[in-house]
């Protein structure tokens, strides 16, 4: 039987990304243009034409400013999840700081939404080599699975030794980790998901999907609501490199995924993580 895989949504607005932070101040968030509610529901649609459901890792900020978005993203039979409350990085972060973060966005999510919050993905992918206390903190609070590793070495983000295969990272506690998916090629770790996936064939998701599922493995893909909005506001002051990241292919990327959600089996984290 065919594997059901982790499909996730990181829902933030196109400014509180890794690549602008430089560039925008987190106080004037509020004066930006927010798109994140038209955005995702692109995202919604999509899921719903294709007859998906998947987990959407939310910023606590969105759902304090966007309640009803939280509440339709319930409606349609997905998963809301934690993605912390501001995209601060947990490697910038000690743990008592984490765990505020943490609560606060369970607070902003569950008011929301209404249902329990019982999966985390770190901003950036940022629990590493470098927060070895971040997993203790999350059982500490009650999260079921973490999905915020990346076992790859890359600029901004990765853990290159970690398991590329879902793992209980603490000895003494439940917590399941459930990496994003990497493909393996000739020995090396391809990063899939998200910019990745936008600016790459296809097929080397495809591929990766297919190489998991061969070992028996769910994929974990990940993409965020910005990447399907060609109408999005230009920083254009940031530097190049991110600015050729962030706004390349973002016109193909929504054909793009609806033909991907279809090649595949794909369904909310949680259940994922339950199952293993
Ligand atoms: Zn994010």
């Amino acid at each position: 039987m065919a594997v059901t895989n982790g499909l996730s949504v990181d829902i933030e607005e196109w400014f509180q990304v890794g690549a602008f932070e430089r560039t925008i101040a987190r106080g004037d968030w509020d004066s930006l243009e927010s798109r994140v509610e038209h955005n995702t529901g692109l995202v919604l649609d999509l899921f719903a034409q294709a007859g998906v459901t998947g987990t959407f890792f939310t910023l606590g900020w969105v759902a304090a400013r966007h309640p009803a978005l939280i509440r339709r993203i319930v409606a349609a039979g997905h998963e809301i999840a934690s993605h912390g409350w501001d995209h601060t990085r947990v490697f910038t972060m000690d743990a008592a700081a984490f765990r505020d973060d943490l609560r606060r966005a369970r607070i902003a999510l569950e008011d929301a939404g209404g249902v329990a919050v019982t999966g985390y993905r770190a901003p950036s992918f940022s629990i590493d080599a470098r927060t070895p206390w971040a997993h203790r903190v999350l059982a500490e609070e009650g999260y079921a699975y973490s999905s915020s590793v990346a076992p790859i070495a890359h600029d901004h983000y990765g853990w290159r030794d970690s398991p590329r295969y879902a793992w209980r990272p603490l000895a003494d506690a439940p917590l399941i980790e459930l990496p994003v998916t990497v493909a393996e090629i000739a020995g090396r770790r391809l990063a899939t998901g998200g910019g990745f996936f936008r600016l790459l064939p296809a097929a080397l998701t495809d591929f990766a999907v297919r190489q998991v599922n061969g070992a028996g493995q769910p994929a974990i893909f990940y993409f965020h609501p910005w990447e399907v909005d060609p109408g999005q506001p230009r920083v254009r002051h940031a530097p190049l490199r991110s600015k050729l990241r962030h706004y390349s292919r973002l016109g193909a990327m929504a054909g793009k995924l609806a033909a991907l959600v279809r090649r595949h089996r794909w369904g909310r984290i949680d259940a994922i993580a339950a199952a293993r």
